[in-house]
């Protein structure tokens, strides 16, 4: 295609709509028209990036192959179009003007006033077609994070506004608003979106597309008022009803030819059709499973169900493509005893030990795993899970008693977790620690290496620690082996005990890298795993 096309996703009325789910189902239709598609997500933060705040203020932290630390929704258009995101994908207001205030210190502005218009928008446009140019793509989805009208979205929205004008036809815009339904009246409000388009036009934007959120089907009379108020065509009104799963999304928006308006306004008038065999094959699978397969995960952010958010989605890919009903439950690590972690953990067919900083609730998943150990339940420990297990089983079976992390306790007698080598002078908390894909590889016989079909692969990591290769023989004998190490640095990467089911730690985090349309091997095989003990049982 000759031009790269822009498409901006805003919202309205109120967060957490799921402009990311919207923004990932309209790159998988494009997508699966045959067009090189990205999405990149605008955050209006200050932080430099998602990777200092916790889970409670913005959900799971995603990593990409080039080492990033994002925002989640990177992880939905990650698993809905199976392409790689990087570190272009996703900026924050605090990297727009950092990158602006570097500038202005190497004297790039010399004698001009540094101002929001023209500098920081100039910034953000630079931002938004600097992914198009670099990668070659047809589309480039840009979500615009927070609502019309927060006083941090503002220069985003103006750079919008520019980009319209600069680009011309290459550019549209979708807005993403919320229908609320009154139940004493019976019904459905179109007010809000109004007042939210009203907001958008004041700061010079027109929306070109609206995509309406509702709890309840909205009928024709409805969307002709929205059109009708907004400026908006009436086949450009959209409806999102709430579905069961949010990969049903891309075929509502099919449904409604989301895609051929786009196309239409673009004016690509003879686009291919669009090839969503695997998807609904994927789609039918789920709804067919009636057996469930229930897996527990420990971990300490349990009330926070985007804490876990890529783990949650592997696994239900993992469970669908094993013709299996996700039955998943949080176990808080925090409330785990050994009074109560038989009462807690029995029913489960597999475990899932989850990552995680610091040491609260850490005990618990030691509890957690020892329970898990000693009664042979498939056990899949990620990051700090994987680092728990190897603690467990030093003080438990090694009988290293007080063994640790130096992360928990810098004055353990055995560090059989360890600050690694180049973290030692690290002082700055921000990007810093080792992150994105690394090669491992893998011993052959190995479970892991049984799981990927290959001796050498690429998963991404966020961690300061490491197995300290001081106790690997003793860990051997023992009978818990490593089973993948960095092939450069020696890095101990898995870690499993062979005598077991399925009992099997990484350092790295495979679910980053598992979509609907190519699901991790590893968490299929766990999952294979627990349907077997299921079986069993
Ligand atoms: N806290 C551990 C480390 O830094 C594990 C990190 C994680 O689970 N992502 O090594």
């Amino acid at each position: 295609m000759a031009d790269t096309k822009y498409i901006f996703v805003t919202g309205g009325v109120i967060s957490s709509l799921g402009k990311g789910i919207i923004a990932a189902s309209l790159g998988k239709l494009l997508k699966a028209r045959g067009y090189k598609v990205t999405i990149q997500k605008l955050d209006p933060y200050i932080n430099i990036d998602p990777g200092t705040l916790n889970p409670y203020e913005h959900g799971e932290c995603y990593v990409t192959v080039d080492g990033h630390e994002a925002d989640l929704d990177l992880g939905h258009y990650e698993r809905f179009l199976s392409t790689p995101t990087y570190r272009g994908n996703n900026i924050t207001t605090g990297r727009i003007y950092q990158n602006v205030i570097n500038k202005e210190r190497k004297g790039d502005y010399l004698g001009k006033t540094v101002q929001i218009i023209p500098h920081i928008t100039d910034e953000i446009k630079r931002n938004v077609k600097l992914l198009g140019a670099q990668y070659d793509y047809d589309f480039v989805i840009t979500e615009i994070g927070g609502t019309v009208g927060d006083i941090e979205s503002l220069p985003f929205i103006e750079s919008v506004r520019q980009l319209r004008w600069e680009l011309g036809k290459n550019c549209l815009c979708i807005h993403l608003t919320y229908i609320p339904y009154i139940a004493a009246a019976k019904e459905v409000k179109t007010k809000p979106t109004q007042h939210s388009v009203k907001e958008l036009q004041s700061q010079g934007v027109q929306p070109d597309i609206l995509v309406l959120r509702t709890e309840h089907q909205l009928n024709k009379d409805i969307l002709r008022k929205v059109a009708l108020f907004c400026n908006v065509d009436v086949d450009a009104v959209v409806q999102s009803v709430d579905v069961p799963t949010i990969y049903q999304v891309p075929l509502m928006m099919q449904e409604q030819k989301m895609d051929e308006t786009v196309l239409r306004k673009f004016g690509l008038v003879d686009a291919p059709k669009a090839n969503l065999e695997p998807w609904k094959a994927f789609l039918n699978k789920m709804k067919e499973a009636t057996e469930t397969v229930r897996i527990g995960l420990v971990g300490k952010y349990v009330e926070l169900p985007d804490a876990y958010k890529s783990i949650n989605e592997s696994l239900l890919q993992a469970a669908t493509y094993n013709d299996r009903k996700l039955e998943l439950q949080f176990i808080h690590s925090d409330k785990l005893t050994d009074e109560n972690v038989e009462k807690n953990l029995s029913s489960f067919d597999g475990i899932i030990i989850a990552p995680g900083f610091g040491q609260r609730g850490i005990e618990g998943k030691f509890i957690a795993l020892k329970y898990a150990r000693e009664h042979d339940v498939p056990t899949f420990g990620i990051c700090l899970g994987m680092q728990c297990m190897v603690i467990e089983y030093a003080r438990h079976v090694l009988g290293l008693e007080d063994a640790n992390s130096t992360e928990m306790n810098p004055n353990t007698p055995h560090k059989v977790i360890d600050l690694m080598a180049e973290q030692k002078n690290v002082t700055n908390m921000g990007g810093t620690m080792r992150l994105g894909a690394y090669d491992c590889k893998l011993e052959k016989d190995s479970v892991v290496y049984g799981a990927y079909g290959k001796d050498l692969v690429q998963e991404r990591h966020r961690h300061r620690f490491e197995f300290n290769n001081d106790y690997r023989e003793q860990f051997e004998e023992a009978g818990m082996k490593c089973t993948g190490t960095n092939p450069g640095t020696g890095l101990v990467e898995v870690v499993e005990i062979p005598s077991m089911k399925w009992y099997l730690g990484v350092q790295f985090h495979p679910e980053y890298n598992s979509t609907v349309l190519t699901p991790n091997p590893l968490f299929i095989s766990f999952i294979q795993a627990a349907v077997k003990n299921k079986n069993a049982k």
